[in-house]
């Protein structure tokens, strides 16, 4: 039932002979439990599929609730805003629920703060970081939204939009973290920020323009460990010492959760009580107390949902050497993380009948036709396969798959194959269910076509 400790490595064999020539490796899964369900119970997962129709997101309200209240705890000697990084899951009704507990928000781009200001958050609770300077930023300065401006030019750009004016600037001290390059944002080989060598510019810039650069920003995404918080927040506390306005640092979000059962998550108390003495060191030192900043998303959102689906089928490839594959009705259209950086998520079959169900081990294949559509790939390798041990599922049962609360709906091949954009689903902390987007209609995918 459960697979050996020393991994078999197939080689040679071929996941869609007709369209991929490249062969594919299947390592079989080396953990020893199968995963469960977080917020969710079987029984709910069948009521909310036949009231719903699958696939849909569902969220758990408790669960944002409990984050939000960990990251307002964070420790801080003066002084504490946490942002939401609402494109993890940009939902309105998402955002209303975090902004409620306090929380500012962290916008994207341009686009993402009129979405915030649109869900009824304040523009002066939003703060922009983008890659992409918005076309309209004199408006959205005007109406009070913040900026952090990511490189010479966005603050150039920002001067001239605002001589006299009040902003960030996001530093790239010049180190990296993150489970793969794919989300690596700090360091030589991340384009995100101005390189912390470049401080002689940003001042000659801003005197220029007559700025005030009152805040400082870093995201590297530094993952569970304490002490990787500390080497990042002592790094921008040199640079910070370097900008003689600022009175407030933002360590960036990338705080690690884990989604699967034998993965690490952050504990914020113990990131924050490593960074508090250096922050106070600061103050002694520069005479300057700098209130803090943390804008995660991945920790506020991750483990707040689960994207409910249908098996549809169950194939099998040759007799020797071959796998057995699930099918879904969801795929890389509503979850692409596992394809793009193979990402892990937790995934739960659930009978919709009583009787009791052996186990084996299955690879999940997604909805596109597409052989990059598969949500159990080698961790943190999604040109690799890796079986999950799986109650055996039947045509029609429920497929569960946890963890998808940030970078799903939000983030995914939306639309390929003309799969509409699925329904989410909101469980109250009363344990009712609401339905807070609809499923997409044909019409609304095709209206803009001429
Ligand atoms: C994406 C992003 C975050 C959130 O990152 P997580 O890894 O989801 O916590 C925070 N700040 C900025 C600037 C970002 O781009």
């Amino acid at each position: 039932m459960i697979s050996c400790a020393a991994a078999k490595l197939h080689r040679g064999f071929v996941r869609q002979p007709s369209v991929s020539i490249v062969p594919i490796e299947v390592v079989q899964n080396e953990s020893t439990e199968m995963e469960t369900l977080r917020f969710l119970d079987a029984a709910r997962v069948i009521e909310l599929q036949r009231e719903f129709g699958t696939p849909f997101y569902v969220y758990d309200e408790q669960t944002l609730l409990d984050r939000a209240n960990d990251v307002l705890a964070f420790p801080n000697p003066y002084g504490l805003i946490g942002r939401y990084a609402m494109k993890a899951l940009p939902t309105a009704e998402v955002l209303r629920i975090l902004t409620a507990t306090g929380l500012h928000i962290d916008a994207s781009s341009g686009f993402e703060a009129e979405r915030a200001m649109r869900a009824g958050v304040e523009p002066e609770r939003i703060q922009i970081t983008a890659q992409e300077l918005p076309r309209n930023l004199a408006a959205l300065i005007a109406k009070g939204v913040r900026f952090n401006a990511c490189s010479l030019l966005q603050l150039e750009k920002f001067g001239e939009a605002n001589p006299g004016g009040e902003l960030s600037v996001r530093i790239n001290p010049g180190l990296g973290s993150g489970h793969s390059n794919r989300t690596n944002v700090g360091g030589p080989s991340a384009s995100f920020g101005i390189w912390h060598e470049q401080l002689d510019q940003v001042l000659e810039t801003a005197a220029r323009h007559n700025l005030h650069i009152t805040r400082m920003h870093t995201h590297i995404g530094s993952g569970s460990d304490p002490d990787k918080w500390v080497v990042c927040a002592k790094m921008s506390l040199t640079i910070a010492a370097k900008l003689p306005e600022v009175t407030s640092l933002s360590l960036g979000g990338g705080f690690k959760v884990g989604r699967m059962a034998n993965e690490d998550s952050t504990d914020l108390i113990a990131v924050g009580q490593k960074i508090v003495p250096e922050i106070e060191n600061f103050a002694r030192e520069h005479g300057r107390e700098l209130s803090l900043e943390v804008e995660p998303g991945t920790f506020l959102a991750a483990n707040c949902g689960a994207l409910v689906c249908t098996v549809t089928d169950v194939v099998e490839t040759s007799a020797e050497g071959g796998y057995r594959f699930v099918k879904i009705d969801a795929g890389m259209s509503e979850i692409v993380r596992p394809s793009l950086y193979g990402g892990q998520h937790p995934i739960i079959v659930v009978p919709g009948t009583d009787e009791t169900r052996g186990t084996g081990d299955f690879l999940v294949a997604g909805h596109c036709c597409e052989s990059g559509d598969i949500l159990t790939p080698e961790p943190g390798n999604p040109e690799a396969l890796q079986t999950r041990e799986l109650a055996d599922p039947r045509v029609g049962d429920a497929l569960v798959i946890e963890g998808v609360g940030a970078y799903c709906s939000g983030m995914s091949a939306k639309n390929y194959n003309a799969f509409p954009e699925c329904a989410e689903i909101l469980l109250r902390v009363d344990g009712s269910s609401e339905l807070i987007r609809r499923r997409q209609t044909l019409d609304q995918m095709l209206q803009n076509e001429i």
